[in-house]
């Protein structure tokens, strides 16, 4: 999932939201990676190998504020496995990030660039901080404070870090490309999702929408069904979930509901989207919006509709709401939005829920594009990149039915199974047990 940009005003609900993902994220992490080890029959000792992290790396970053007085800020980068090429993942700015939940996101990339099959193992970095409380400057210098701390442990071969939650293209990864290159002359690939003109890829911006797009394409098609046929509902309007609305809505399907931090707004005969973009943009969210009518955020998730997209923040399904969900498909384009009891309650429902890993996993192919595109010094044009995501989507989707079969079990599992499994494959101490 890609960056979330909010007003200061937004922050305090977007927090109070965070602190159910905090709790619950390690928990359900490691019990998905435990039910897939199990289902692969995988040995004991790789098994909890496999789950402590390559390195973790806290360094405390100060600053001097705009006022002249200094803020301290705690930074992490927890760098999870690498058995399959470079570590990657983005950095979070958030101030409820922490070491467990750092790690489990980590944990989350190591499975996501396996499920995509991409050369990358995982990681993830933070820094516990309200960015919408900093002025652009304090953000910069925290950013490069927190760049100079790490600079000697990520690298084009070794870790590189791009957008998440809080951070961003045109800001934070310029920032970090331009610190990282003072110590070691310009390096376009060590930071993804970087603006244009600093080696960014055509496409980046709308990768994580459009592969929410294209897994969607590949799971209604399994069920002889398409985009058009059906009526959506999208929690968050931020970089993924505008993205993923106005191609849905392009290739005909209608977009009932959808909801921001602000607010949210219903329209049953489907939203005008480009309109709402427009107006989200110039009023800093989509509450207002005379298209549609106002709909309580809180009741988004359990309207009618066919497909429910969760685009926001992570835990938001969970054992009080997943009774009252009516969709019949969930895509999930954040990461962890469903915990693990309402997937249980959800299955017993027939609801077919298309895991995270694999249908966010947009975001970090068109990331690796960014990176090939670097390394070889050729910019791709856009519906190179574009055709070449949608080829990654629908292998990826072929790829998790595939484990579903062998293993008999869900898509979750599906996608949790494929990629453990290569991860163990390419592991050293994995290809002795395997
Ligand atoms: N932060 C995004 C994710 O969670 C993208 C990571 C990347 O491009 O490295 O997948």
């Amino acid at each position: 999932m890609d960056s979330i940009c909010c007003s200061s005003a937004c922050w305090k609900v977007l927090i109070e939201a965070q602190a159910v993902e905090k709790i619950r994220l390690p928990f359900a992490t490691s019990r998905n990676f435990k039910q897939a080890a199990k289902l692969l029959a995988l040995d004991s000792k790789l098994e909890k190998s496999l789950l402590i992290p390559f390195r973790e790396i806290k360094v405390e970053c100060t600053i001097p504020k705009d006022d002249g007085t200094l803020a301290s800020f705690v930074g992490f980068r927890v760098q999870h496995d690498n058995a399959r090429g470079p570590m990657k993942g983005g950095i979070r700015y958030h101030p409820e990030v922490d070491p467990d939940e750092v790690n489990a996101l980590a944990q989350l990339m190591t499975w996501k660039t396996a499920v995509a099959n991409i050369p990358y193992g995982g990681a993830k970095g933070g820094i516990g901080c309200a960015p919408g409380e900093l002025s652009v400057s304090e953000l910069e210098r925290l950013t490069r404070v927190f760049t100079q701390k790490i600079h000697d442990l990520i690298g084009i071969h070794t870790d590189v870090p791009a957008p998440d939650m809080g951070t961003n293209s045109q800001q934070t990864m310029a920032w970090i490309l331009d610190e990282y290159s003072k110590f070691h002359g310009y390096s376009p690939a060590v930071v993804t999702g970087k603006p244009i003109d600093l080696g960014g890829s055509l496409g980046r911006d709308a990768a994580t929408g459009r592969g929410v797009l294209f897994a969607t394409e590949a799971l209604l098609a399994d069920y002889g069904k398409s985009i058009s046929d059906m009526r959506f509902v999208i929690q968050g309007f931020g970089n993924v979930g505008s993205w993923a609305a106005q191609l849905i809505s392009e290739l005909g399907g209608k977009v009932l509901a959808v909801s921001d931090v602000g607010g949210a707004v219903k329209n049953n005969k489907g939203l005008d989207i480009e309109r709402l973009i427009r107006h989200s943009v110039d009023n800093r969210g989509v509450k207002g919006f005379s298209g549609a009518d106002a709909l309580d955020p809180k009741a988004l998730l359990t309207e009618d509709c066919d497909v429910l997209i969760p685009a926001a923040l992570g835990g938001v399904i969970n054992r009080e709401n997943a009774n009252d969900i009516r969709a019949k498909f969930i895509v999930e384009a954040a990461n962890h939005p469903t915990d693990p009891e309402a997937d249980v309650i959800l299955s017993k429902k027939g609801v077919v829920i298309l895991p995270d890993i694999f249908a966010n996993s947009g975001g970090v192919t068109v990331s690796y594009f960014e990176w090939v595109q670097n390394i070889q010094g050729f910019m791709w044009d856009e519906s190179k990149v574009n055709d070449e995501l949608r080829k990654y989507m629908i292998r990826g989707f072929k790829d998790v039915k595939e484990m579903c079969r062998t293993h008999d079990c869900d898509l979750r599992m599906g996608a949790f199974t494929l990629g453990v499994n290569r991860v163990a494959r390419a592991t050293p101490e994995g290809k002795s047990s395997i």
